[in-house]
């Protein structure tokens, strides 16, 4: 959506024109899949798809909010009576992030907001996460509270965990905020400290595909709960603070010592998925800083089997996208995002992509599923200020 168009449309809604428009990208994980929770790495990129917000201040304690893409009119919130747990609609996710700036101590007198957006919900690639850090960075700039990045993050993740009541890590929301174009984010999620690592992909002459399978998923639900609460019980079984402090090389040593817990079998393969997981991070930060693209194919297909077969967190349309995208000459594939439905990736040589697209789609429809949306994914720009 154009920025001219928000703009237009926020002055039709609100009688004057926005102080400022601001966007903020979804994401796709390229590798690093629920190690967030975890305390380990992530490495996300920003998509070319986000949320777009013309705001301006209001001092009035008020805020006002409306979204192009649903039905209804402005809603009118009022600050003092933000609480957590009292809006189940949309409206939760930027009323959270005003509540989680204002709990902070940080001086927000009221917004009116009108926004629209490109990503995909419920598609695993973080629309809720755009949602927020483009009204916490609007929200930065107008307020002039310059906090950096990071914490703006840290905020929405809060307003997204406390206020919405959904438990996710901090990745999301710091992809957003943080990525840079032509760029893969290192993320480690126990201290925050993060490495731009250069993901150029056309200049590789490479395609990285988004499979979205639309089957919906539902992140708040039991199953995240499940996985999450499994690997605190495997860290505490295994003394440690957190899985990420299980080393790639200590594996199967901390297997044998789970041998005789209760429930030990599953713990003992969320375990495997977070060690893992976290050596294939890493793998593709040595590979890809080394210039060797090409050679991730094989750990993102890797780090598939182990969701699939360990975290256990596919589902059949996941593992068609993937099976299908790897038999028609992708050099690697894997779901991506929390699991149970939204999307896969798939990285191919650009002469591939037809090809491959074609060979997804008419899987789908042989199987009898829903038609999958396959778009491209340029590694793009985090979080900014557009006009
Ligand atoms: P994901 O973040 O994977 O897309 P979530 O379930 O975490 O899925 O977040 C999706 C929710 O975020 C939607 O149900 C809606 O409440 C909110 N949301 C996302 N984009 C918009 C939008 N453009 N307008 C209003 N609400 C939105
Ligand atoms: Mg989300």
């Amino acid at each position: 959506m154009g920025a001219q168009q928000v703009r237009e449309r926020f002055t039709e809604l609100y009688g004057a024109a926005p102080e400022g428009v601001w966007a903020a990208p979804g994401r796709v994980n390229l590798i690093g899949e629920h190690t967030d929770y975890n305390d380990g790495f992530v490495m996300p990129f920003a998509l070319p798809h986000q949320v777009t917000a013309a705001v301006s201040r209001r001092t009035d304690g008020v805020l006002r909010l409306h979204s192009a893409d649903v039905e209804g009119e402005v809603v009118e919130l009022v600050l003092d009576g933000l609480a957590p747990g009292t809006d189940d609609d949309w409206t939760a996710y930027p009323a959270g992030v005003v509540w989680a700036l204002r709990e902070a101590g940080h001086p927000v007198t009221g917004a009116d907001v009108h926004l629209a957006s490109t990503v995909p919900t419920g598609a695993g690639l973080s629309s809720s996460a755009a949602l927020e850090v483009v009204i916490a960075l609007a929200l930065d700039d107008l307020f002039g509270l310059d906090l950096p990045r990071w914490k703006l993050a840290r905020l929405c993740q809060r307003a997204e965990n406390v206020y919405v009541g959904a438990p996710t890590g901090i990745m999301d929301q710091t992809a957003s905020a943080c990525c840079e174009e032509g760029h893969a984010l290192f993320l480690d999620t126990r201290d925050l400290s993060q490495r731009q690592i250069p993901f150029d992909l056309a200049a590789e002459g490479l395609r990285l595909l988004v499979v979205d399978t639309r089957v919906k998923h539902a992140h708040s639900g039991g199953e995240y709960g499940k996985r999450r609460a499994g690997c605190e019980k495997g860290a505490a079984l295994l003394g440690v603070d957190a899985l990420r402090d299980v080393a790639y090389d200590g594996l199967d040593a901390a297997l044998e010592q789970l041998g005789s817990a209760e429930d030990a079998a599953e713990v003992r393969r969320l375990v495997r998925h977070i060690v893992t997981e976290n050596r294939r991070v890493e793998r593709v930060v040595e590979l890809l800083t080394s210039g060797d693209v090409r050679a991730i194919g094989p750990v993102l297909t890797e780090g598939h089997a182990s969701l699939r077969d360990d975290f256990r967190i596919s589902c059949p349309e996941l593992d068609l996208a993937v099976d299908t995208a790897l038999a028609a000459g992708a050099l690697g594939a894997r779901m991506t995002g929390g699991g149970f439905g939204g999307s896969a990736i798939a990285l191919a040589e650009a002469s591939a992509v037809d090809t491959l697209t074609k060979a997804v789609e008419e899987a789908f429809a042989a199987a009898g599923h829903t038609a999958p949306r396959v778009f491209e994914a340029v590694p793009s720009p985090g979080a900014r200020r557009l006009g």
